[in-house]
């Protein structure tokens, strides 16, 4: 009989595997590639946004006290001197008593305060020619559809801290302020590896006994979501020569080698013989259902701390045991400030939920807006919970924890994390 390691709590696993995992080194990159990386420092302007004043609309510079007593019912009218263009600097102070034409965003002239959209004078709107001159049909405040310097940005002030994920308006405001290149965190370069000699990847035809890879599928989808740099080394054979191979190969590139099946007892399982092979292996069990059984290693390799995950086989453990252990790991290698970012909820049950003896149990629910409670969320089962059912773990968008030794009978409460929006 082996000796199996003791069953530890899941939040003693998790405070495991994060233990010491910190942010990779900072690097620098074009702001082009820097979407969903962390930034490795605060980020400041050398630039004034907008650097000078501006029109925020189609239509007439003008000295505001030349129109200040336009109407619709009297109108002002003034001889149009030219046209300022977005892209060309005014080459003239505009003259009192006069104005031009002025585009979304082209230079305020010197001497005017306010801007007359068109939809406000007689011209026509979108008309190529210049007008020879313009009636006036409303009075404007000086400052009026100008956008003034500074009035976004100042130079010298900070714009992002550090810990800031680089998301579509941070990426906007950063090339706004002129930056070309931002020093983020090294994404996290992850190995995915397979192992079973009944797999064969989607698309080759199945044998007697074959079944399709999903995991190292599953696994590279997880990883790229949380913002890794992923590499599938494939699929090795239950020889411990294979799996060694690959993984020696793994650890010679990633900072997190990811592999699934081979980690129970099974007189086929060489995972963790491969680990201790190239680190120091950590075995413990997860009071958890779906995946109790899991390595984890930690070895040097080229200056870096490679982290070895030996997941469960079952297609659903796999999805789970990511979840709850891999993705907080590379996130905080990624630099994010948080490695458990999922929203946590507390919802109703809409029916009964089983839980397991001694294991805390990941239910995989779909959790849909309380009619009963602006705001709330209910949570039913997504099917089948067995741990190799990928039809529901495909419906569900939240995983639900049901304490050990309990049963949760529908009304109650419970934790659950969501992984895609409800609703
Ligand atoms: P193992 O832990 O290797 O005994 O695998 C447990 C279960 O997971 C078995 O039913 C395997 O066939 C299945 N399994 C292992 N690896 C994969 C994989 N990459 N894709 C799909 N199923 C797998
Ligand atoms: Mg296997």
């Amino acid at each position: 009989m082996p000796v199996l390691p003791d069953l530890i709590p899941l939040a003693e696993a998790q405070r495991r595997v994060l233990d010491g995992v910190g942010p990779l080194p900072a690097v620098s990159v074009d702001l082009a590639d820097a979407a969903g990386l962390v930034l490795a420092g605060e980020v400041g302007s050398a630039l004034t946004v907008p650097a000078w004043a501006n029109s925020a609309m189609d239509g007439f510079a003008v000295r505001s006290a030349d129109i200040a007593g336009a109407s619709a019912a009297g109108p002002v009218t003034l001889p149009v001197l030219g046209e300022v263009p977005a892209g060309r600097a005014p080459d003239v102070e505009l003259a009192p008593g006069t104005t031009l034409r002025i585009m979304t965003g082209a230079m305020m002239p010197p001497g005017a305060d306010a801007v007359v959209p068109v939809e406000d004078t007689d011209a026509a709107a979108g008309a190529s020619d210049v007008p020879a001159a313009v009636a006036v049909f409303a009075a404007a405040r000086p400052g009026a559809n100008v956008r003034a310097a500074g009035s976004d940005v100042e130079a010298g002030v900070t714009l992002l801290g550090a810990g800031r994920a680089l998301d579509p308006a941070a990426i906007a405001l950063l090339a706004a302020t002129g930056h070309a290149s931002v020093t983020v965190h090294r994404p996290p370069r992850v190995a995915v590896i397979s192992t079973g000699d009944e797999l064969v990847p989607p698309g080759v035809p199945l044998g007697p006994a074959q079944i399709h890879d999903s995991n190292s599928l599953t696994l590279a989808a997880q990883a790229a979501e949380a913002g890794a740099d992923v590499r599938r080394l494939g699929i090795a054979r239950d020889t411990l020569d294979d799996l060694l191979g690959l993984v020696r190969e793994a650890v010679a590139w990633a900072d997190v080698v990811v592999l699934s099946g081979g980690v129970s007892v099974g007189a086929h399982d060489h995972v963790k013989a491969a680990f201790s092979a190239v680190g120091t292996l950590d075995v413990w069990r997860v009071a958890i259902k779906p995946g109790r059984p899991f390595a984890f290693a930690r070895a040097t390799a080229g200056g870096r701390t490679v982290r070895l995950f030996g997941l469960p086989g079952n297609p659903v453990s796999v999805f789970v045991t990511f979840e709850l252990f891999v993705r907080p790991v590379l996130r905080r290698l990624a630099g994010h400030p948080r490695g458990f970012d999922r929203p946590v909820r507390t919802v109703r049950l809409a029916e009964p939920i089983r839980g397991s003896s001694g294991r805390l149990t990941v239910a995989r629910v779909v959790l849909a807006p309380d009619p009963a409670r602006p705001d709330g969320l209910v949570a039913r089962s997504s099917g089948g919970q067995d741990s190799h059912m990928l039809f529901s773990l495909a419906r569900a968008n939240g995983i639900l924890f049901v304490p050990p030794d309990e049963d949760l009978p529908a009304g109650a409460d419970a934790v659950a994390w969501e992984l895609r929006a409800p609703g």
